[in-house]
C-alpha cells in the first residue's frame, strides 16, 4: 500500500495515522469517521510558503477553505500563517468565528449577495475577488452606503484549458467565472473599477482548474495575464500589486496520479513569472496562490465499517460500508477514484476484487469500483485514503444520514473537531404541520 504522511502500521498490524491506531479511533468515535493527519497539512503548507521565501518573492498562500472548512481547520491554517479564501457568507462566518484575521481573508464567488458583501465589509476583510459587472456595481454601491472602500482583485479567465476533468474546469472561456481576457471584458472591468473611488484595484486573479499535475497551464495563464498587465501599464498606468494564480495543484488519489511537490509547482511557476516581469520591465507583484485540495486532500482518510456484501456470479462482488455519497459524493459526481485498505491488516496481500458500495438509495452511490482487497468480513474497518478535500465539505444528509464526526490526529493524540450529527440534528429545523391542508375543517 501507499502510505500518506504519518500513516504507518503498528505492532498489532493495524493502520495508524499520526501515531494513533485507526481501529481504536473507529471504536472510540464510531464510523464513518474522517481522520486528518494534521502534521501532513502543516508540511504541505510549509512546502508552499518556504519555497516563496527561498525565492525571495513576497507571497500569500491562501487556503481555499471550501475544500474543508471548520473552526479547528481554520485555526490550524492560522497557526501555519496562511491566508484564507472564502466563497460564501457561511465560510466567512466560520472563519470569523475561528478568530481568523479578517485582513487575510479573500472573498470569492460568482454571485455574492448584498448581505454577504455587507457582512464582509463590516468585518473589514482583506479583499474581494470580483467576478462580474453586476458585482462591481453591487460592491461599489454598498461601499458607498457604508462609507467604505474595498480592495479588489479582478477575476479573469485567461482561456487556458487545464488537463483535468471537465466538470471542475474553470479557466476556459465558456465558464461561469470571471471576466474574459481575450474578448475585452477584463479590460472593460479594469477601466470601470479604476474609475470608482470605492474600489482599490489590487491586481488580477485567475484559477485555471483543479487536480492539475503540470505547471504548463499555470505558466500559460501567467503569460497571458502578464502580457495584458504590460499593455494596461502603458494604456492606463495600472500596476498590479498582486498577481493571484489560483489553486488546483494536483494530489495523488491513486497510483495513476503523479503530482509534483508543492514547492516544485511554486518554483517552476515563479521562475517563469520572474523572467516575464523582467522581459516586460514590470515591477514584481506579490504572488498569491490558493491551494485547497493540495493542503488537505491526502491528509484525510475516511474510516468505514464493512457491512453487507453481494455476489453477482461472473459479474461483480459488492461490499457495502456504513457511509457513501452522503460523506463522499465525488465518485458519483465526477467519477473520482480512490484507494482503500482493510485497516485491521493494511499490508495483507489482496486476494480478491470488490466494488465498494455506499448505503444510500442510489445505484450511483459507489465509492470505489474494482478495488483489490485482502480477506475481509463484516465488522472490519475500511480506510479510504485521500478524502480530506471536498469530502466533509460536500457531505449531505441524503437519506437522512447524519454527517460523520471529524478527528485530528497528531503525535499519538486524537482530538475530536467536529461532532457526529445525531437524529435530533436532522429534524432540528423541521416544523410540524399546523394546517390541515385538504382536511375537514
Ligand atoms: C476551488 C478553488 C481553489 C482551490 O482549488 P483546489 O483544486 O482545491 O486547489 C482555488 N481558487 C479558486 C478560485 C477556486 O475556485
Amino acid at each position: 500500500m501507499h502510505f500518506y504522511g504519518t500513516s504507518s502500521v503498528n505492532d498489532k498490524g493495524h493502520l495508524t495515522i499520526g501515531g494513533v491506531d485507526t481501529i481504536e479511533l473507529a471504536k472510540e468515535f464510531g464510523t464513518p469517521l474522517y481522520v486528518y493527519d494534521t502534521q501532513l497539512i502543516r508540511e504541505r503548507a510549509r512546502g508552499f510558503k518556504q519555497t516563496f521565501d527561498q525565492l525571495g518573492v513576497t507571497s500569500q498562500v491562501a487556503y481555499a477553505s471550501k475544500a474543508f472548512s471548520s473552526i479547528a481547520m481554520i485555526q490550524l491554517i492560522d497557526q501555519e500563517g496562511l491566508s484564507l479564501d472564502v466563497v460564501s457568507g457561511g465560510e466567512l462566518y466560520t472563519a470569523l468565528k475561528a478568530g481568523f484575521n479578517p485582513e487575510k481573508i479573500h472573498f470569492h464567488g460568482n454571485n455574492k449577495s448584498a448581505e454577504e458583501i455587507a457582512m464582509a465589509l463590516d468585518a473589514d476583510i482583506g479583499c474581494f475577488v470580483v467576478d462580474n459587472f453586476h458585482e462591481i456595481n453591487l460592491l461599489s454601491g454598498i461601499c458607498k452606503e457604508k462609507g467604505k472602500t474595498a480592495s479588489i482583485l479582478l477575476r479573469v479567465t485567461p482561456g487556458i484549458e487545464a488537463h483535468t476533468h471537465d466538470y471542475i474546469l474553470t479557466g476556459q472561456e465558456d465558464s461561469k467565472f470571471g471576466f474574459d481576457l481575450q474578448n475585452g471584458q477584463a479590460e472593460e472591468a479594469l477601466v470601470k473599477t479604476l474609475d470608482l473611488q470605492q474600489l482599490h484595484v489590487l491586481g488580477l486573479h485567475c484559477h485555471i482548474g483543479s487536480q492539475i499535475f503540470e505547471t504548463t497551464g499555470f505558466i500559460m495563464a501567467a503569460e497571458k495575464m502578464i502580457e495584458k498587465m504590460s499593455v494596461w501599464k502603458q494604456k492606463y498606468n495600472f500596476s498590479a500589486e498582486v498577481l493571484n494564480l489560483g489553486g488546483g495543484f494536483g494530489i495523488r488519489y491513486t497510483k495513476d496520479d503523479e503530482p509534483l511537490a508543492p514547492g516544485k509547482y511554486v518554483e517552476d511557476i515563479i521562475t517563469r513569472v520572474k523572467s516575464l516581469m523582467d522581459e516586460y520591465q514590470l515591477t514584481m507583484p506579490e504572488i498569491w496562490i490558493e491551494p485547497g485540495r493540495s493542503l488537505t486532500g491526502d491528509a484525510g482518510t475516511t474510516l468505514y465499517t464493512v457491512g453487507s456484501s453481494k455476489h453477482v456470479p461472473e459479474v461483480r462482488n459488492y461490499l457495502a460500508v456504513d457511509g457513501g455519497m452522503s460523506d463522499n459524493i465525488r465518485p458519483a459526481l465526477y467519477n473520482a477514484r480512490y484507494e482503500a485498505v482493510i485497516a485491521n491488516r493494511p499490508e495483507a496481500k489482496p486476494e480478491s476484487v470488490v466494488s465498494i458500495a455506499g448505503k444510500c438509495c442510489e445505484s450511483g452511490d459507489m465509492l470505489i469500483w474494482d478495488l483489490p482487497i485482502t480477506m475481509h468480513s463484516s465488522g472490519d474497518v475500511l480506510a479510504v485514503f485521500c478524502t480530506g478535500a471536498y469530502g466533509y465539505a460536500m457531505a449531505n444528509n441524503y437519506n437522512r444520514i447524519p454527517r460523520p464526526a471529524v478527528v485530528f490526529v497528531e503525535n499519538g493524540e486524537a482530538e475530536l473537531v467536529i461532532e457526529r450529527e445525531n437524529y435530533e440534528d436532522l429534524i432540528r429545523h423541521d416544523l410540524p404541520l399546523k394546517v390541515q391542508h385538504g382536511g375537514q375543517k
